[in-house]
């Protein structure tokens, strides 16, 4: 009976140990290359290690367990193998929990549509980014823009259309800034570009480039060929930086936004840069 008992813990404990290695292998399957992963891979070697010894320990000592003190040793064995594989499955769950919470915290701050950042994440790093820019005395602009006559192009070409032109347009925006500058989707049809370390004259220059790639860059909308569509559509794009009089997220976009204005008064498609009299001065005008 005792030999059966202590035989079967070994067992077990060695059975449990093999069990672990499935949720090291998933781990690892789902972990980069890297430091992490190469440490999972020795975790793995010494877990291999360590069902040899519980298999030479069984072997060796199968016919020997005699007295209740040799029941010691195989139940010591058997707790610790269920510490592996307790160890083993909750990193397993740890890591899908962190995926998924990453993955929900990504699309709370992302835009289904554009792929660019939405409001709700532009609000708060707008704030940081203006902070910051005060304290080290840094230069920031912002543009905002909006596509001409979206709501014709909607009307002539349908909603459907409409939406594949903004997340057309998320792309363009993507491919033309810097990786510091931050792109998001202010609400409807405009969109809001922040540039860092960028006073508002480099701004103007950024937008300009901005309003000749969505110009030349047309949308070739999806579906079979006989139906699909060309759409040349434009923006009009107002340029605001910080300055002494314009210090807070509100003013500078009711700056921009002011410039957005004059740019559509202009007659669309271009580049307005908000100055303190609001003189219109056009980086370029079509
Ligand atoms: P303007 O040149 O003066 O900007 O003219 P506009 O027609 O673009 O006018 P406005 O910017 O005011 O129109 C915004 C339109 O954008 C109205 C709305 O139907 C459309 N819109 C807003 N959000 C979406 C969206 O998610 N998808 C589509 N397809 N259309 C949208
Ligand atoms: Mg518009």
């Amino acid at each position: 009976m005792l030999k059966l008992l202590t035989n079967g813990l070994l067992i077990a404990g060695a059975c449990v140990l093999i069990g672990s290695l499935i949720p090291v292998r998933n781990l690892i399957t789902q972990l980069p290359s890297g430091q992490v992963r190469r440490c999972w891979y020795e975790l793995t070697v010494l877990i291999v290690l360590l069902i040899a010894g519980y298999t030479s320990y069984t072997v060796t000592f199968w016919n020997r367990h005699s007295n209740w003190s040799d029941f010691i040793v195989p139940s010591v064995f058997f707790f610790g193998a269920i510490f592996v594989w307790l160890t083993t499955s909750l990193s397993l769950q740890t890591a899908f929990d962190i995926r998924r919470v990453t993955l929900l915290e990504q699309e709370s701050i992302t835009d289904p549509l554009l792929g660019i950042y939405n409001r709700r994440y532009l609000d708060r790093r707008l704030d940081e980014e203006i902070s910051r820019a005060k304290r080290y005395n840094l230069p920031l602009s912002i543009l905002l823009i909006d596509i001409d006559h979206f709501k014709q192009i909607n009307d002539t070409y349908g909603h459907a259309i409409g939406d594949e032109l903004l997340s057309h347009l998320g792309k363009i925006l993507t491919n033309t800034i810097r990786n510091s500058d931050v792109a998001a989707r202010y609400g409807g049809d405009e969109l809001l570009i922040l540039a860092q370390n960028t006073p508002a004259s480099s701004a103007g220059i950024l937008g300009e480039r901005l309003r000749q790639h969505v110009e030349s860059n047309k949308l070739v909308s999806s579906g079979k060929a006989n139906q699909q569509k060309e759409i040349h559509a434009t923006v009009s794009i107002g340029v605001a930086g910080l300055d002494p009089e314009v210090t807070d997220s509100k003013g500078l976009i009711q700056c921009a936004d002011e410039a957005l204005y004059m740019a559509k008064q202009e007659g669309r498609n271009c580049v307005i840069i908000h100055d303190i009299n609001m003189t219109k001065s056009p980086a370029s005008t079509t």
